[in-house]
């Protein structure tokens, strides 16, 4: 279908938008371009052309060749970093090549990342290296196979050109694909400037694009707010299920979507510890596990400042209303996590003794050192078979405290109808035995760098893409960092 316009039936929206949206600019060609993946079912998804797409990978996927349909634009937008506000941020190494129509129907952005300067790139020179395009290709790719709602991963293709940080590293091109690139801090830019009919105009398009039902709300705007307050309250829960670090929570690495986005300094955790902190840059830990759902509400405020003028309601009700969502954030959270907790420790019902019960277990977990992942993983061995107790103790230092914690749990168990067998079977399809470990990560991107060997990075992504199968013979994959493996800190992804 798409091979007479070229392997992409774009169909753009945000061009169509007003000048002040965004830049125009063209991907800068690179010298030697090298496909290292493309994901084939998701351009197929996609709706693309994959045949074309496999010959013409490492051109298209470089910058080098601008594929037919594509109106290639830089978006403008803000945002808060670390809590201070920068009127203006934007696509300083991004370029929207357009958008697709996937086969469910949804529209959705096709991104190169790293493809060079635009009028946004303020000091940086427009590129990425290969570490963080290998680690933003594994980790979203993972939480899509978590179900947890995320970018994605087109392609990834080296330039043949040196990027230069800290290092000289090999530099390269990501693609990602999103449900849109829109932001909190694309709200801000245009709000930062008291341009009220661009975030008329900015909320209309995303209403449409994303929130359709809300169009004959009787105060579309603040029913806006409120949905994506709604769906950022469910995926910062989503994200503590995993043990999953985002490290950047900046407005404008916070989707109006509902979409992770922006895989620089992220992590899983291996041991359970609420206050952990993987990024060199975050000294304070204001994005530490923790305190992400509490960040997020910090965002959200955001938002609420840059929408409630346009409310439909006197200035006073507009604020109260705003704060009100702000406040219900609160527990809608709550009950998505403990929902979400609940199912971990294979709970079907609701008590109110729950939270405790979660909580306790957290608490061993944090004293003991306890791999979150295997954890869980684990204790849906104990809930079929209390053999499987001694291998599960192995996982926290400091021998004797779980196993009150384990009686308490099978009396709660025993007010649960369902079969072990079938409890055994609904943990494990929430709880994953594969993550992308830190570890391995960086194992598979020396691998990358030093050798140009790709198959630890291929593996890697075969094993998190079913992270609730056991696959036993890929143990490598699930085990937590032995002392001395372990990942102390992960930088920015520049
Ligand atoms: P991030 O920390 O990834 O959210 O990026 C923050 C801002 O810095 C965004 O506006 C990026 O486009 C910009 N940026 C990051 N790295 C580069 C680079 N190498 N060249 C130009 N702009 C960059
Ligand atoms: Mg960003
Ligand atoms: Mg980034």
């Amino acid at each position: 279908k798409a091979s007479e316009t070229g392997p992409f039936p774009f169909d753009n929206s945000y061009a169509r938008l007003p000048a002040n949206f965004y830049a125009r600019v063209e991907p800068t060609p690179v010298a030697e371009p090298w496909l290292i993946k493309l994901n084939r079912s998701l351009a197929e998804e996609l709706g693309l052309d994959v045949e074309a797409l496999e010959r013409e990978g490492a051109a298209i996927f470089s910058g080098n060749k601008v594929p037919a349909g594509a109106e290639p634009i830089a978006m403008a937008y803000a945002g808060h970093q670390f809590g201070t506000f920068v009127p203006q941020l934007g696509d300083g190494r991004a370029i929207l090549l357009g958008e697709v129509t996937d086969c469910n129907g949804k529209r959705r952005d096709i991104q190169l990342k790293g493809s060079g300067q635009t009028p946004y790139s303020r000091r940086g020179d427009g590129r990425a290296a290969l570490g963080p395009v290998l680690r933003e290709y594994i980790v979203s790719e993972a939480m899509h196979a978590l179900g947890i709602p995320t970018t994605r991963a087109l392609a990834a293709s080296v330039t043949g050109q040196p990027v230069y940080r800290e290092e000289i590293l090999p530099g390269a091109v990501f693609t990602r694909v999103a449900a849109s690139h829109i932001r909190v801090g694309t709200f801000q830019f245009f709000a930062a400037r008291g341009d009220i009919e661009s975030v008329r105009t900015l909320a209309d398009y995303v209403i449409d694009r994303h929130y359709p039902e809300l169009k004959d709300d009787e105060r579309p705007y603040f029913a806006l707010f409120k949905a994506v307050a709604a769906r950022q309250a469910e995926l910062i829960a989503r994200w503590l299920h995993v043990g999953f670090i985002h490290g950047v929570m900046n407005t404008d690495n916070m989707t109006i979507s509902g979409e992770t986005i922006d895989f620089g300094p992220c992590a899983f955790m291996d041991a359970y510890d609420p206050k952990k902190v993987f990024s060199s840059i975050d000294q304070f830990g204001r994005y530490a596990y923790a305190n992400q759902p509490a960040i997020g509400q910090w965002n959200l405020a955001r938002l609420a400042e840059t929408l409630v003028t346009l409310f439909d309601a006197a200035a006073d009700t507009a604020v109260n209303l705003a704060n009100e969502v702000l406040t219900d954030y609160g527990p809608i959270f709550q009950s998505h996590w403990l929902e979400g907790m609940r199912r971990k420790i294979g709970l079907a019902t609701a008590e109110d003794g729950d939270l405790d019960l979660v909580q306790s277990l957290l608490t061993l977990m944090h004293k003991g050192n306890a791999d979150f992942t295997l954890t869980f993983r684990r204790l849906a061995d104990s809930a079929e078979d209390e053999r499987a107790d001694a291998r599960l103790a192995t996982l926290f230092e400091g021998s004797g405290e779980l196993s009150p914690w384990l009686k308490d749990w099978r009396r709660r168990l025993e007010r649960e109808t369902q079969s072990p067998g079938e409890r055994a079977a609904a943990m494990r399809a929430v709880n994953p035995a594969f993550i992308p470990r830190n570890h391995r990560v960086e194992q598979a991107i020396e691998a990358a760098i030093q050798g140009a060997d790709f198959s630890l990075f291929e593996a890697l992504l075969a094993v998190t893409a079913k992270p609730y199968e056991d696959q036993p013979q890929h143990a490598f994959f699930a085990e937590p960092p032995k002392p001395g493996e372990e990942v102390l800190q992960t930088f920015c992804g520049t």
